[in-house]
């Protein structure tokens, strides 16, 4: 779907995306982390060409969209983009704000927008605000809106940066399932990052970022076993990684692999038994 090569971004001698290679599979859900300033923001910024990059080509479902030719809002439409602050209009309703851009860009009519709105809506689980302005709403509901707002364009891909870094633990787990029954159920690709690694461990895929380089690339069970690794380039790791590493660095005999809670329950068991 997205095939990234020899990617590099430099803001005056500044480089900050070094030589980036990346495939990113149709249906996939890839995690991107990595210590701040690493390039993480603006790797996502040039897929869809919001950074425009120095070097390198990036095709998307076999156009290659760093061409100068391409049409690059045709190409923006199909690759929503959810950013850490919502970006919704203030002064409009939730529905104004989720029927705008399908209807100034002419993929809907204004009522088809609202019917589509209103099923965006009970999707999100946000039936009930439709007539309710964003300040009336919790960053939760305002990250969830944004999203559905995204979700009208009918993307296939949807790229999100930091979507929960604003938000509370209720707030976050909302909109992380959000995205979660957009990929699994819709299908639609995603493209995430966070600082939370309990969100990284939910990953198909985790790309590590570190200087504008990727530094790992794999399942979240194998790019999690490298706490040095990730420790040096000043990174944590979920709890449960942490704590089977420290068990080891004890001298015990427990799997480094065990990354969900009952993985990690299951592997204390066996230990005492
Ligand atoms: P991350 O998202 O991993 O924190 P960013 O991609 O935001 O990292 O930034 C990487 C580096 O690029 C930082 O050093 C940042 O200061 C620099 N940078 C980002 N955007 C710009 C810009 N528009 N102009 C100049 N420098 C920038
Ligand atoms: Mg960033």
């Amino acid at each position: 779907m997205i095939d990234v090569k020899g990617l590099s971004k430099s803001f005056g001698n500044h480089l900050v995306l070094d030589n980036i290679d990346q495939h990113i599979s149709p249906g996939e859900k890839v995690v991107v982390i990595g210590p701040s300033g690493s390039g993480k923001s603006t790797f996502l910024r040039c897929l869809n060409l919001l950074e425009q990059p120095t070097a390198g080509t990036i095709t998307f479902d076999g156009v290659v969209i760093t061409d100068p030719r391409v049409d690059i809002d045709a190409i923006r439409r199909q690759m929503g983009m959810v950013f850490q602050h919502f970006n919704l209009f203030p002064n409009m309703t939730i529905r104004r704000n989720i029927t705008l851009a399908p209807v100034r860009t002419g993929l809907m009519k204004q009522e088809e927008a609202d019917a589509e709105a209103a099923k965006l809506l009970e999707r999100v689980g946000l039936t009930e605000k439709a007539d309710s302005y964003p300040a009336q709403l919790s960053g939760g509901q305002k990250q969830r809106i944004a999203i559905a707002g995204v979700i009208a364009m009918e993307p296939r891909c949807i790229v999100l940066d930091e979507p929960t870094a604003m938000l509370d633990p209720i707030g976050r787990a909302d909109v992380l399932r959000t995205i979660k029954t957009l990929n699994r159920e819709r299908g639609v690709t995603v493209v995430l990052i966070t600082h939370h690694m309990d969100e990284a461990a939910q990953a198909d895929r985790l790309v590590v970022m570190a200087k504008g380089r990727i530094v790992a690339d794999g399942a979240p069970k194998e790019v999690f076993q490298d706490v040095e690794g990730l420790k040096s380039v000043g990174l944590t790791v979920p709890d449960t990684t942490e704590l089977l590493w420290e068990l080891r660095r004890e001298g015990l005999d427990v799997p480094l692999d065990a990354l969900s809670d009952e993985e990690c329950a299951q592997a204390l068991k066996e230990l005492l038994a």
